[in-house]
């Protein structure tokens, strides 16, 4: 793996200054966070930095401001959630630059945290100006980026400021990082990649990227009809991207090449309204859905086959569930599958990263989201890394 400074980097920080990039880009009702994920995973690097007597510096985006400032979009709707986690008074500076910013560091003590404002309140962020980007600067001694899911975008708090201060991977990062790499890195093989999810649109660069890099392409939920469509097979009424098929044979074509298996269900379940538990409910063969059915997930002997793929494999990566999970009873496959890998990961034979914001509902309901090797929570930062591409916020971290 490229080589990123970590913490472990860092020497004496005793009095230094340390911007850190987190997420604090909580889901808000009525104004207060109705899941402070974000801040726990977090917790350790901001608490690690502090310990060590630095005087932390959050930097974090909250909503979409656009560069304006909003009263609704101010950090400072977080900063409860933030003490009550990290379980420390934190100071909230209304500024990320400039003079307020400057009387603050004077006022924190060492080992104290201070909330800076909106990121995205000032255009420089977004556009990722330099000027924007060494203003910020000017106030620290070093940057710590912790903020894996803002990764994907070069902006002046994501990227920017590696190039004015000396850039370390926080805790957070440091684990995405390392789980990632096991995961399609530097992965020990057999690989399989479980894809699902509504569409083959929105994932194309996904399944272009893994045909190259697994030796298992598992495709579920409605993509996969896309792609049995384009073997010919009648999905009748079943969410599918018809105008796609000839895209999904190329892809079929890409992975025989490289050799690597392509799994479509083979038996599916099938209903002819989307409702939990319809009248209409049945399971049969992929070749035998009416014209009125829809396919809403993947039947149970082809979990019973992709478990016994996964028993061969020694590391999965996992995006999209395998079919509507949101309704019962078309959760059971994905269920099934996750908890078939999440045996084999605690029983030590293979490493099992998934991520998206689907995804992780679905292994939550599961009940196995702890028993993965690794989650991530990062959506797009993660959908981004599986389509193969450089992260800006990661390049700019590497030493
Ligand atoms: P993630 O957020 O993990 O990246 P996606 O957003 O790509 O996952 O996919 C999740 C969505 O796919 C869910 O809303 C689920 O209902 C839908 N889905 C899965 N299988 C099917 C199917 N057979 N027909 C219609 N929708 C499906
Ligand atoms: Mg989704």
């Amino acid at each position: 793996m490229s080589s990123f400074r970590t913490l472990d980097d860092l020497g004496d920080v005793t009095g230094k200054v340390a911007l850190v990039r987190v997420d604090l880009n909580l889901p808000m009702k009525d104004g207060s966070a109705t899941d402070v994920t974000r801040v726990e995973a977090v917790k350790p690097t901001v608490l690690e930095l502090a310990d060590k007597g630095a005087k932390v510096l959050l930097l974090a985006h909250f909503g979409r401001p656009k560069g304006q400032r909003y009263s609704t979009m101010s950090t400072s709707f977080v900063q409860g959630d933030v003490e009550e986690v990290l379980g420390k008074e934190i100071m909230f500076i209304p500024e990320v630059m400039g003079p307020v910013v400057e009387q603050s560091i004077g006022i924190l003590g060492n080992g104290d945290i201070g909330l800076l404002d909106n990121v995205r309140f000032w255009p420089g962020e977004e556009a990722n100006d330099p000027e924007f980007a060494k203003g910020m600067a000017a106030h620290g001694d070093f940057y710590v980026n912790d903020a894996f899911s803002a990764a994907h975008r070069a902006h002046a708090s994501t990227e920017g400021l590696a190039h004015f201060l000396p850039a370390y991977a926080g805790r957070a990062m440091e684990a995405e990082l390392k789980a990632l790499d096991a995961a399609l890195g530097n992965p020990e093989p057999p690989v399989a990649a479980v894809v699902g999810g509504a569409k083959v649109s929105t994932k194309l660069d996904v399944l272009e990227n893994l045909v190259g890099k697994v030796q298992h392409l598992i495709i579920g939920g409605g993509m996969a009809n896309t792609f049995l469509a384009a073997k010919g097979v009648d999905v009748g009424k079943s969410l599918c991207e018809h105008d796609l098929t000839a895209t999904a044979n190329r892809i079929m074509d890409e992975a025989d090449h490289a050799g690597c298996t392509v799994h479509l269900p083979y038996d599916v379940v099938v209903a002819k309204e989307f409702a939990a538990n319809p009248q209409s409910l049945r399971t049969c063969n992929v070749h035998e859905v009416a014209e009125d059915e829809m396919i809403l997930d993947v039947g149970p002997l082809a979990v019973e086959a992709l478990g016994d793929v996964l028993k061969t494999c020694r590391t999965l990566v996992w995006n999209g569930p395998l079919g509507a999970f949101e309704i019962e009873p078309f959760d059971a496959a994905t269920i099934a599958l996750a908890r078939i890998a999440a045996a084999l990961t605690q029983d030590g034979s293979l490493i099992s990263v998934a991520g998206g914001g689907d995804t992780v509902a679905a292994l939550a309901h599961a009940g196995v989201k702890d028993d993965f090797t690794f989650v991530s929570t990062a959506g797009g930062a993660f959908l981004e890394w599986m389509e193969g591409k450089d992260l800006p916020g990661v390049a700019a971290l590497k030493a």
